[in-house]
């Protein structure tokens, strides 16, 4: 297990929005206590000059991802509302590159590697364009939009680092967070907690 992230990896922080945290339109239950531990691992990256990326659900407010029009969930994430902003008490660096994803009418976007920039580039064009090839990811929630994310790392040859302590789930049906992760490692990803970075 790694306690220290090298020069080659970079940091993302999933969908660490206030819709998605406890009293949010899709509050995961101990959603807001990932955040601290989230900003120990965001000051290890700014200590090493590693990048933080931090991705978000950015939907517009008639979707088919909201079950009122098809889709499985609550309005949730909808761009320029307070539920869409990141956590209050999230401590991003200045420089932290947020990537936006679900903006479109027809598509769920469960995965981080669909969001893309300011600038339209998608993660998997931002990381080599970083020359990142290892990703350590945190955030919400660990069996839809982290697991997605995890999978899809392998078909862009990016290793893959799930921080354990920095994750939770949404468990819609009981077990579905345990099962994501066991899928997560049968697809190559390693398991690490923040609380063992050296700092
Ligand atoms: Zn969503």
């Amino acid at each position: 297990m790694d306690n220290c992230m090298d020069d080659k990896s970079a940091l993302l922080i999933v969908d660490l929005q206030n819709d998605f945290c406890p009293g949010g339109a899709l509050g995961v239950s101990g959603g807001d206590e990932i955040v601290a531990v989230i900003n120990r691992a965001i000051a290890h990256c700014i200590s090493r000059r590693l990048p933080v990326i931090a991705s978000r659900d950015w939907h517009p407010s008639k979707t088919t991802h909201f079950r009122e029009f098809g889709g499985l969930w609550p309005p949730h994430c909808i761009r320029g509302t307070d539920g869409a902003e990141f956590h209050p008490e999230l401590r991003l660096p200045e420089n932290v590159i947020v990537v936006s994803k679900g903006t479109d009418e027809t598509h769920d976007d469960y995965s981080a590697f669909h969001a893309r920039d300011s600038q339209g580039r998608r993660l998997a064009e931002i990381l080599s364009s970083l020359g990142v090839s290892r990703l350590y990811i945190c955030g919400l929630a660990t069996d839809y939009c982290v697991k997605e994310t995890v999978l899809e790392a392998a078909r862009h040859h990016i290793d893959i680092t799930v921080f354990t302590d920095a994750v939770r789930g949404v468990d819609l049906n009981p077990g579905d967070s345990a099962k994501a992760l066991a899928e997560m490692e049968s697809s190559g990803a390693h398991f690490a907690e923040v609380l063992n970075l050296l700092e």
